[in-house]
């Protein structure tokens, strides 16, 4: 068995970590997206790889056997890319979290995509924290009346997106509710824009948003192909034939 391991995740490093415990031929992969990339304990390639036939060619070369999509919910293109790349022979597992769900006092107004979150924007200038990490910000430039609030993991690049009223924070998560309350205080927000992610690390601002009575345009999931699925890291070993190591059985 030899395992690639699509990661960029929490998840993805709690699953690197069960693997090296136990032993299992793995490569971790990530896009390459932040400037100083989270340890794990995994042989780690960072980068594209040139689409389907790209990823093909790398499975082939390194005679991979098995491979788990451990990426973000959002990270659709290369959940689609591994599942074609696959096709019938390579065996794929997707790691997939929970989203969030919507609980009484929230108030979420549900938006298929980025372009529809900035088009439930109210006309009037907002003050919008924009908490959707820093892929799909620069259409947020056409709609310059809003103050925006970016929390980035790396610092923002010259122009700042072609945004014109902006504040970004560089912070990496987990964040917790009363750091986030303090932010939302701070810059006065009046609007949050988010993905569904699910997940622990970023559930804060949620919570935060609902203690002030803040509306919440949630993004919604893209929709992602019919792989096996796998909840947690016992899941993930099932799958794999292997008792999962002692101490890493967390669910995800
Ligand atoms: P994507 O749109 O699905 O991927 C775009 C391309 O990036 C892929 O086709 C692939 O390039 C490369 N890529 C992605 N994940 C990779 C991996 N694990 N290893 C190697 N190459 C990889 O995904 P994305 O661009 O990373 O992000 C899409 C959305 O997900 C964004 O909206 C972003 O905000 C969100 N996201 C959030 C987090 C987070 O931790 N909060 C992390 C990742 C993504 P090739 O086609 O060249 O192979």
């Amino acid at each position: 068995m030899r395992l690639l391991l699509l990661g960029g995740t929490l998840e993805a490093r709690t699953v690197a970590q069960a693997l090296a415990i136990s032993g299992i031929d793995a490569v971790y992969s990530t896009a390459g997206r932040t400037e100083v990339p989270l340890l794990q304990p995994l042989a780690h390639r960072i980068g594209g790889f040139g689409g389907v036939e790209g990823l093909r060619t790398y499975i082939d070369a390194h005679q991979i056997t098995h491979v788990i999509d451990a990426t973000h919910p959002f990270a659709a293109q290369m959940s689609q890319n591994a599942f074609v790349a696959c096709g019938a022979d390579i065996k794929l597992l997707r790691l997939e979290r929970a989203p969030w769900q919507e609980t009484a006092g929230d108030s979420w107004l549900h938006v298929p995509n980025v372009e529809a979150a900035l088009g439930a924007l109210p006309t009037y200038p907002a003050r919008v924290f924009l908490a959707i990490g820093k892929q799909n910000l620069t259409p947020f430039a056409q709609v310059p009346q809003h103050f925006y609030l970016l929390r980035l993991v790396d610092p923002a690049p010259e122009g700042v997106f072609g945004l014109q009223s902006v504040h970004a924070i560089i912070d990496r998560g987990p964040f917790d509710v009363a750091d986030d309350l303090a932010l939302l205080r701070d810059h006065q927000i009046s609007h949050i824009v988010a993905k569904n992610s699910g997940g622990t690390g970023a559930r804060a601002k949620l919570e935060a948003s609902q203690i002030l009575g803040l509306p919440v345009l949630m993004i919604d999931r893209p929709t992602l192909p019919q792989s096996a699925v796998a909840y947690s890291v016992t899941d993930v070993f099932a799958w794999l034939g292997h008792s999962t190591p002692i101490g890493t059985n967390l669910g995800v």
